[in-house]
């Protein structure tokens, strides 16, 4: 099941839970990972609202599990990916969230516009959670010929209370520059997840990171880099953090990132997998100016980046915790085409 049908299904009841900003994407793999989206300020990750799982394990056992039965497994599912089990089913918590201040927010993505952008995400109220990406505009049709190619912000924002303080929220952002195009409206909130395009499946290289801010040098790094590339696509996706899920203590779940303040993604967008190469330099060239202090890593968003980085998504004793549990439920690592946690040498032990 896709993100995008369970919303529609929910959104029937005024009803949802927070996915990811994308409706073709699983909701297998988005939870398990974490789930970063349209709530997450207001509601948190997918995971915060992951009441139970039915999980088959490597030696073939279903096992339901949640925070009294095996509540071990049930903290590692909440973050750990794939790693401990097949998750044939999952019992997800609904939110009252019905209409919503939503949709896309187009501006010139000059560094002024960046930097105060995500300084007006930080002190906007938590029930906006805002994504920016900063990318040359598409040829979309509500966007005049003159801006197609042009970099502009093209924020995904949503405003999860009541309408007029959504308005209120959106006010400031509509304020930074003469909008590109303004498409912020009352919505239902399944209309975060308008059709997509069949035919555009790209391929990309990326790079995932945590920021604790992004000041007007760092934007214009973003800004320089981008208009550099000669990718087909090449866009920086911001998304300020915060609000419900930083109040989750960090040991609550397998995703401990919970105090990281803005999640940065870098991509190079390609037609083919073989013209990927030639823009990776591109890629990690603008991550690592980017990169501050938080070496943490998300995992639903690494690529196959090596071991290494797989532990920068579980920092500290999430690691040795994650590795005990995957050697009492998967020991010979049979589910291993993953970001993967090999089971710890001595971890084996009774469930
Ligand atoms: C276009 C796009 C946009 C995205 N946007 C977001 C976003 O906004 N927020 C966010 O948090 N993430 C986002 N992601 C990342 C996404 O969460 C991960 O790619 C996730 O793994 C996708 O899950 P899936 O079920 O669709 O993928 P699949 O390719 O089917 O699965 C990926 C991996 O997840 C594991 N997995 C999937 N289902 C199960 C299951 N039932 N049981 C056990 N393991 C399973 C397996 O290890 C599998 O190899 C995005 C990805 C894409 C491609």
């Amino acid at each position: 099941m896709t993100a995008g049908e369970y919303t529609v299904a929910a959104g029937e009841h005024g009803l949802a839970t927070g996915f990811g900003d994308t409706g073709t994407v699983g909701i297998g793999g988005l939870t398990l990972g974490g789930g970063v989206g349209f709530l997450v300020r207001k509601h948190g990750l997918t995971i915060d609202d992951l009441l139970a799982a039915e999980v088959v394990t490597a030696d073939g056992e279903l096992l339901r599990v949640d925070a009294e039965t095996h509540p071990d497994l049930f903290w590692a599912v909440r973050g750990g990916g794939g790693n401990f089990g097949v998750a044939t089913r999952l019992k997800l918590r609904l939110r009252e969230v019905d209409q919503v201040v939503g949709g896309m927010l187009f501006l010139p993505a000059t560094p002024e516009v960046i930097a105060s952008f995500v300084a007006e995400a930080e002190a906007a109220p938590e029930e906006l959670s805002t994504i920016a990406n900063v990318m040359p505009a598409p040829p979309m049709p509500f966007l005049a010929p003159e801006h197609h190619g042009q970099l502009v912000v093209m924020a995904l924002m949503t405003c999860a209370g009541d309408l007029e303080e959504g308005q209120r929220a959106v006010a400031p952002f509509r304020a930074l520059a003469t909008p590109v195009a303004d498409m912020l409206r009352p919505m239902s909130y399944p209309e975060m997840y308008p059709p997509e395009d069949e035919e555009f499946r790209p391929v990309a290289v990326t790079r995932t990171m945590f920021m604790d801010g992004i000041d007007r040098g760092a934007a214009e790094t973003i800004v320089e880099r981008l208009q550099a590339s000669t990718a087909m696509m090449a866009v920086t996706q911001i998304r300020v953090l915060g609000g419900a899920m930083a109040r989750v203590p960090a040991d609550a779940t397998a995703f401990a990132h919970r105090k990281s303040r803005i999640m940065v993604n870098v991509a190079a967008l390609a037609e083919r997998p073989e013209q990927l190469p030639e823009h990776e330099p591109w890629v990690t060239g603008l991550a690592a100016e980017l990169r501050q202090g938080d070496g943490g890593a998300y995992v639903g968003f690494l690529s196959d980046e090596g071991e290494e980085r797989v532990r920068a998504a579980y920092p500290g004793s999430t690691w040795d915790r994650l590795a005990t549990i995957k050697a009492r439920y998967d020991p010979d690592n049979l589910f291993r085409l993953n970001q993967n946690i090999p089971p710890a040498v001595d971890g084996r032990g009774s469930r």
